[in-house]
């Protein structure tokens, strides 16, 4: 513990206070410390690690937002649509697998198997 009569004075960058004899060594710690703290934190640095998005599409993004006045552009993906090809390609597999039980009339291949002839044969061969 520090004596109560020693002197203190505060570090000129945290403000905290410190006897002489430490002072010079905190500030030119904390000084080194604050260098490293000014950097604003990239946070979309981090987020792209481990992920499929790139760092370019986070800052990409990010400029986007800035464009829009900090709001985030409507994502351009047809997910919607999408889910709504895979709801009907498992209803599909549904009622396939139905008729194939109960021998009544195939429905039709779902929207999802249309442009490709071998995805609708390796889903008609996964019913079996
Ligand atoms: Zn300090």
């Amino acid at each position: 513990m520090d004596a109560p009569s020693e002197p203190v004075f505060p570090c000129s960058v945290c403000g905290r206070k410190f006897i002489k004899s430490s002072l010079e060594k905190h500030v030119s710690a904390c000084k080194k410390l604050a260098s490293l703290h000014r950097k604003p934190f990239d946070s979309g640095k981090q987020r792209a690690n481990g992920s499929d998005i790139t760092y370019a599409d986070v800052k990409k993004a990010q400029k986007e937002k800035t464009k829009n006045g900090g709001v985030f552009p409507r994502p351009q993906t047809n997910w919607r649509e999408r889910h709504g090809n895979f709801i009907d390609a498992v209803s599909s597999s549904k009622r396939v697998d139905y008729a194939l039980k109960t021998g009544a009339p195939l429905p039709p291949p779902p929207r999802t198997a249309v442009p490709s002839g071998k995805l609708l044969k390796s889903f008609m061969r996964r019913e079996k």
